[in-house]
């Protein structure tokens, strides 16, 4: 079984859906998991916080989804199509469901809103594989993906999942689905994690035991470094799945960083390819750790705070006093990127979000004097060379420096 996905890049507009078709006539796949079309999750967001905050607006928003869904509709399929029927039923819903009072809960009332992105676009592919004489049926994730009620970062119920993946999947023709969304026990739609569709591809790949899972993106394979911020980059053509999760990890936003872990666990190789150039062999991530040494590879993360604590009393940075500021990190759900103790000192990075910022500052001003900087880059360089550093901090103040084997990372500004 073959296992594919589609991100929002691949499906922008009516030529690229044909594009998207062409490739599997070309290359046939078993499942095909897509995401919202574009930036529709975005734009499904915007809604979502009109709706929520009773804002005027909230019709506008919804108009720019409606609009941007039917043009696309209008290129590919007839007036009075069952396609165009179908879109407009889930418009229906959609209306329905912002009638309703909202959820005192966000994220709960985010889920049952957000979702719609992958069924819209998800909608109309399997029209157009019809109308182009593909065997194909369409899936719902919210169905089939099983999930714990943490809305927007739904944790899997692994067996569930699988009884569901096994039943259906089983089923000839090709299978379409809908990444990054899924459904709880009490009912309710859920969501995995913004661009969380290639960790559903890699689950149902590694549930299935596919021969392989392909993530098609707008890039030859995964690169060097982020080709929008750095002029030449390289392809990495073939790495392990250590060196994949580590670059996923330190911010490379070709993959998602959960993709990884199901693929590893259950041997399932990974391809990612490009739907400008289907014909090149792009990236391959597997066990074999050979070729990881190669390439120099550059991640930056923007928009970081480096913030440094030092105890008043002059109490040591010790085992029971980093456990209790990284009690007050997780509960306020700060993720840290990098972290440095001294004596008396802990600097740690992590990405900039104004509330939790200042409710962190509130649970440790009374007991650390506190400095931080905001508006930095944290620069990840794995399997580092000091020309490769050199490089990346000619003109710039590094505030933090720190290297292991294979990784150097630099807060710089
Ligand atoms: P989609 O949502 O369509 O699946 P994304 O936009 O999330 O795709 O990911 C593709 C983008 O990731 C590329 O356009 C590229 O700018 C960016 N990117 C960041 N880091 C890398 C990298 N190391 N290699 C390739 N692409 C990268
Ligand atoms: N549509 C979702 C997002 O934009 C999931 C994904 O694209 O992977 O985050
Ligand atoms: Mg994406």
């Amino acid at each position: 079984m073959k296992v594919y996905k589609f991100g929002g890049a691949s499906l922008q507009t009516a030529a690229s859906i044909r594009n998207l078709v062409s490739i599997l006539q070309k290359y046939p796949a078993d499942v095909v998991v897509v995401s919202a079309m574009n930036k529709m999750t975005n734009a499904f967001e915007e809604l979502v916080d009109s709706y929520f905050h009773h804002r005027p607006d909230m019709q506008e928003k919804f108009n720019i989804i409606k609009d941007y869904h039917r043009t696309i509709a209008r290129e590919l399929f007839t007036d009075h199509s069952q396609a165009t029927g179908d879109l407009e039923k889930l418009f229906s819903t959609i209306e329905e469901r912002m009638q309703k009072v909202p959820f005192v809960n966000y994220d709960k009332t985010y889920d049952q809103l957000v979702p719609y992105g992958e069924k819209l676009s998800s909608t109309i592919l399997y029209h157009h594989l019809k109308q182009e004489g593909f065997n194909c049926r369409w899936l719902d994730a919210t169905e089939l993906i099983h999930t714990d009620a943490n809305f927007r970062e739904a944790r899997l119920e692994d067996k569930k999942t699988r009884e569901s993946l096994d039943k259906t999947l089983q089923q000839d023709g090709l299978k379409l689905t809908q990444g990054f969304i899924g459904g709880c026990k009490e009912g309710y739609m859920t969501t995995l994690g913004r661009e969380g569709s290639d960790y559903t591809a890699a689950l149902i790949a590694a549930f299935t035991g596919a021969e392989d899972v392909t993530i098609w993106k707008d890039v030859p394979g995964l690169l060097n470094a982020d080709p929008r911020y750095f002029e030449q980059t390289e392809i990495l053509s073939h790495i392990s799945y250590h060196e994949a999760v580590e670059l996923a990890f330190y911010g490379a936003k070709v993959i998602h960083p959960k993709t990884i872990k199901p693929l590893q666990n259950y041997h399932i190789p990974m391809y990612v390819r490009s739907f400008l150039e289907p014909e090149k062999p792009g990236s391959l991530i597997d066990s074999s750790t050979e070729w990881d040494d190669n390439i120099t590879s550059y991640i930056v993360k923007r928009n970081q705070v480096l913030l440094t604590l030092q105890t008043m009393d002059f109490s040591f940075m010790a085992e029971d006093h980093l456990h209790h500021l990284y009690g007050i990190f997780n509960k306020l759900g700060i993720k840290l990127n990098l972290m440095q103790n001294s004596a008396i000192t802990l600097s740690v990075c992590f990405d900039k979000e104004d509330e939790k910022l200042e409710s962190l500052l509130r649970a440790v001003e009374k007991t650390h004097h506190f400095k931080y900087n905001e508006g930095l880059d944290l620069i990840t360089l794995r399997h580092y060379s000091t020309e490769a550093i050199q490089r990346v901090t000619r003109n710039r103040k590094v505030l933090l420096d720190q290297r292991s084997r294979r990784t150097a990372q630099l807060v710089v500004y």
